[in-house]
């Protein structure tokens, strides 16, 4: 299953997750069947039913609790995620911590979102009350990628539980020990109501177990290639899909920009998770006049950079061994294609501590700025003015994230409405990501739909329309029994009407 590091030989029907750091062994775990799968779902199905006849207040109270042991456990869940992706112990214990605040947030939010709204009604309506009300799906799926295996997967999970889903989830096959630490959290915490949120194990064979078991909406967080296969299964039996992929995340830096700030957040938007960020920072574009300048402070903050397995490291080893070839052709070809390293090279980048990379002049049509890199590499590319800067951005096959630097707010935010991704920060790097309430989500390579925030909640919603009638309409227009001068009055009056307004 995990094919890329050394280790023992797993149990037949098991596989065995390994430490990206020093490729040892961590557990085994079963890879679950379509067998499995299904008996996952049809549980899920049967404690769905009852967790969504609950009062939304009585689900609050359940997933606020679950919330506190996640905090009770901090260290533990942060240890394991840290075992499994390799990243250092801070920056695991950061990731459970914005689990905690999406969490909270979808909790107790969903009762206010989701609940029945009158609309008004029209011209020869007005003997019906009119409301919509946001019903939970069913079984929601959920597959999970490795990068930051709690964080990005609670973002669907908690959000479809909120809105009084059961769950069904098939974790990284490189993190599945998380995936079974929050759902063995959820057992304890929630007690009386097993099966509503299960994990499910293995790899590609898992997930499209998952995607072909029934679910009622299936949340793919992963590439846009894996996300195409998953969509095409789920055509078949027409299950929706949400789908976060990944980015190829644009700064723009204007003259006036504070130059520190900027560089600094570009570093860590670049570098942080060795560059394992689906929203992370991977192309910059910078006006001339400071162009130079910028250059300078990205490259004196990146080069004090230490990666490692130190308890103090900036960041930790590339979780998918693999990845490493992926960098080393991107920086390789960027410089042979006419690019500046400024900092590493080609030579530079060995698994499984990727060193810091920051190039220059890289051409637009080059890999480091067409595809998603994922590692601790940057591109800051000189332009000639913002509106250079905002054509080359929104350019990309993705959209999912992006950052502006501008001393005058309101001309940053003016920017930010130019651009074509699905989230944009001002004067930070992906502030957006750490606020509950804002959704998250691109278009193109990026994907479709969105998680957190509202429209997180209503994404794992069905939406059911109701008119009630009041009172007998003096037109009554969906009768066999209306005389037709009566429809004939109607239409004459809404012609005059719409005539006018
Ligand atoms: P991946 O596409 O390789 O795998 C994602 C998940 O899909 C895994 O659980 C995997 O087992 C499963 N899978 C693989 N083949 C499958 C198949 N044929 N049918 C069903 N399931 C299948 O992605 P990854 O390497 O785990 O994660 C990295 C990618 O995820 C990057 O592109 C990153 O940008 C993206 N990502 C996006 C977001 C976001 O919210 N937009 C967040 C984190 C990561």
């Amino acid at each position: 299953m995990t094919d890329t590091t050394p280790g023992t030989e797993p149990r037949a029907g098991t596989f065995t997750s390994y430490s990206p750091a020093t490729g040892e062994p961590l557990a085994d775990h079963p890879v679950d069947g379509p067998e499995r799968v299904g008996r996952a779902v049809a549980g899920a199905r049967a404690a769905g039913a009852a967790w969504a006849a609950l009062p939304a207040a009585r689900r609050r109270e359940h997933l606020l609790r679950w919330k506190r042991a996640l905090a009770a456990e901090l260290d533990t869940v942060a240890r394991t995620v840290a075992a499994e992706t390799g990243k250092p112990a801070g920056d695991a214990a950061l990731e459970v911590v914005l689990t905690l605040e999406h969490l909270s947030w979808a909790a107790r939010n969903a009762e206010r979102v989701l609940r029945r709204r009158r609309v008004r009604t029209g011209l020869f309506t007005v003997h019906q009350r009119a409301s919509l009300v946001h019903r939970p799906l069913g079984v929601v799926g959920v597959i999970g990628p490795w990068n930051y295996p709690l964080y990005t997967p609670m973002g669907s999970i908690g959000y479809a539980l909120a809105a009084g889903n059961a769950v069904v989830f098939k974790p990284s096959e490189l993190t599945p020990g998380t995936g079974t630490l929050l759902a063995r959290l959820f057992d304890a915490a929630v007690p009386g109501h097993a099966g509503l949120l299960t994990v499910v194990t293995g790899a590609a064979a898992t997930g499209e177990a998952l995607a072909r078991s029934g679910v009622d909406k299936l949340a793919f967080t992963g590439s846009p290639g894996t996300a195409r296969k998953v969509m095409a299964v789920c055509a078949e039996s027409l299950t929706p899909f949400l789908a976060e992929c990944g980015g190829k995340d644009a700064v723009i830096v204007t003259a006036d920009a504070d130059l520190d700030t900027a560089a600094d957040a570009i570093v860590w938007g670049a570098m942080a998770n060795a560059g394992q960020t689906c929203a992370g920072v991977e192309r910059v574009y910078a006006v001339r006049e400071i162009h130079g300048a910028l250059c300078e402070k990205v490259v004196e903050r990146a080069g004090a950079l230490r990666p490692g397995a130190q308890p103090d490291a900036d960041y930790g080893p590339m979780t998918l061994p693999a990845q490493t070839a992926v960098i080393e052709r991107h920086v390789r070809d960027a410089v042979a294609a006419g690019a500046r390293a400024l900092l590493g090279g080609p030579g530079s980048v060995r698994a499984p501590y990727v060193a810091p990379v920051v190039l220059t002049g890289v051409p637009e049509d080059a890999p480091a700025m067409a595809e998603e890199t994922f590692g601790p590499t940057v591109a800051v590319n000189a332009v000639a003015d913002v509106d250079e800067a905002v054509a080359r951005a929104n350019a990309s096959r993705y959209a999912l994230g992006a950052a502006v630097f501008c001393r005058d707010r309101r001309t940053g935010a003016a920017i930010a409405a130019r651009l074509r991704a699905g989230a944009v920060s001002v004067n930070s790097v992906l502030g957006f990501a750490a606020v509950p309430a804002l959704p998250f989500g691109g278009s193109g390579d990026s994907g479709f739909g969105r998680i957190h925030g509202a429209e997180g909640l209503r994404a794992f919603t069905g939406v059911q329309s109701v008119t009630v009638r009041r009172f007998a309409p003096p037109v009554e227009l969906t009768s066999f029994g209306v005389p037709a001068a009566t429809r004939e009055r109607a239409v004459r009056l809404a012609r005059a009407l719409h005539r006018r307004r």
